[in-house]
């Protein structure tokens, strides 16, 4: 079966050019021995067109129709003899005869030049002259090129050839398979390219989908969850923008409310509007009231952003839950009576143990109390109970009151997500919730509400347990 292209890894690549190139260079060495040796060969063989010049020329009857240039070309000469003596030479002479015998001259025989290299002789009679036509034969010719210095350079010649050839096939054919592999891999590389290009631009959508080698694919894939996390974190930004947003416009419009009323009966005061000592009490008592509330709402905003600022810590130290909740109720027992609740606090005989940072979890849980005691009126039950399962202690604070509706269950955590029943009452500020939460995950806890109108509502705050 062919296996998927995406499968293939980069090592397969670089294989299969190691191989290819391989090939290649044997090919190439293969070029460069073929032409050397027919290059060589030709250099030392002796052509059809000089064994025909010897061998015409060597049996030609007649002198006149001799080719002399022919004669030359090969090697041979002719020379003109008076009383049997060289008078004359055309072409250059290679033997030392200044003088023949009778029977020198009429038989055809071989002869050899000064060097001991063979060639034929032949004497023609023209003109009342004597020609002796020396030509040389096959052998000779092949000797004289095997002397001959030329033959070093020609053989050096057909060497560059043969190299340039080969290496020439070489290069091409390596450049071919080079450019198609760099391709293969540029492609790929080049689309992530663009895709980095166009996320520096801003655009967190573009994911890559083509499919290479492995290599590349994890590339692509680091690419697409590294662009998936900057669109999460995009997306986040901006909710956490808009959710800024709407925290200065609540805040403002929260402190805004409170000053305008301060503004308004301190002016009537001021401007002597209040006629009785008794309207003018009740007035600044007004004044005092929305204090109260400002100074509340700003304290619940501290402690609000100095939870939420990254720098904050918390300081935990090992205490016995059931120690830190009993504690704490205690704080608030007068309140719980005075709504007229009905309490119960439950802790089981063995002690549970958890790192906390005492102060912080206390205002949390008593945002809780508070809140239950807040909203709910007179004979509701609330109950705080401690429990634990097998890395957690659990603690758990219930009421059977009016409940929180079902919208507001997911967002009541978070900041300035405010109830009707708060916001008829004027009393809270949204944040209670969201600081609980916060003190919570501090201590790598987890924080979770059930709660269903009229029935009540029930918060699970889980730590992790000490051994
Ligand atoms: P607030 O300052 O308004 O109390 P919180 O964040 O503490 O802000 O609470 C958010 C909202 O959740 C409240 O406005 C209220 O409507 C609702 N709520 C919280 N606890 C209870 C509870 N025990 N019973 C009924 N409603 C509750």
């Amino acid at each position: 079966m062919k296996k998927a292209k995406g499968n293939k890894s980069l090592l397969r690549l670089f294989f299969i050019n190691y191989t290819f190139s391989l090939i290649i260079f044997i090919v190439a060495i293969g070029i460069f021995i073929s032409i050397s040796i027919v290059g060589l060969a030709s250099n030392l063989s002796v052509t059809d067109r000089e064994i025909r010049l010897m061998e015409e020329n060597f049996l030609v009857e007649d002198f006149e129709k001799l080719d002399v240039e022919g004669i030359l070309e090969v090697g041979g000469w002719i020379e003109r003899l008076e009383d049997n003596r060289v008078v004359e030479i055309i072409g250059s002479k290679r033997d030392n005869i200044e003088e023949y015998t009778v029977l020198n001259v009429i038989s055809e025989y071989e002869n050899y030049d000064s060097f001991g290299k063979k060639y034929n002789s032949r004497a023609y009679l023209h003109d009342s002259f004597v020609y002796v036509v020396k030509v040389p034969n096959g052998e000779y010719l092949l000797n004289k090129r095997l002397d001959d210095k030329t033959l070093g350079e020609s053989f050096r010649g057909t060497i560059k050839y043969s190299l340039t050839v080969s290496i020439g096939f070489m290069v091409i054919t390596m450049c071919i398979l080079f450019c198609k592999s760099i391709k293969k891999v540029e492609a790929p590389l080049k689309k992530i390219e663009n895709g980095i290009q166009t996320m520096i631009n801003g655009d967190y959508t573009i994911r890559l989908s083509f499919k290479t080698y492995k290599e590349i694919d994890k590339i692509r894939e680091s690419f697409n969850y590294m662009v998936s996390k900057l669109e999460e974190a995009e997306a986040s930004k901006k909710v956490a923008e808009e959710s800024k947003k709407n925290m200065i416009r609540d805040i403002t419009h929260d402190i805004k409310t409170p000053i305008t009323s301060i503004m308004g009966y301190s002016r009537a005061l001021y401007d002597g509007k209040v006629e009785s000592h008794e309207e003018e009490k009740r007035y600044l008592q007004y004044i005092f009231n929305k204090t109260l509330r400002l100074n509340y709402l700003i304290n619940e905003l501290f402690v609000f952003t100095k939870l939420e600022s990254s720098e904050y810590k918390v300081y935990p130290k090992i205490e016995e839950m059931g120690n830190f909740l009993r504690e704490v109720v205690a704080l608030y027992y007068g309140e719980i009576e005075e709504a007229e609740f009905e309490f119960e606090l439950i802790i089981p005989e063995n002690e549970i143990y958890c790192n906390i940072d005492f102060k912080e979890l206390e205002r949390a849980v008593i945002n809780l109390m508070v809140n239950s005691l807040k909203y709910n009126d007179k004979g509701t039950t609330l109950i705080i109970e401690l429990k634990e399962d097998v890395e957690k202690a659990v603690i758990i604070i219930r009421d059977d009151g009016i409940g929180i509706n079902k919208e507001l269950n997911e967002s009541v955590f978070k900041e300035f997500v405010r109830g009707d029943s708060s916001r008829q009452t004027n009393g809270g500020s949204g944040l209670g919730l969201a600081i609980t939460k916060r003190i919570v995950e501090l201590h790598n806890g987890s924080i979770s509400l059930r709660s269903e109108i009229n029935k009540g509502s029930e918060f699970t705050i889980k730590l992790p347990k000490v051994k």
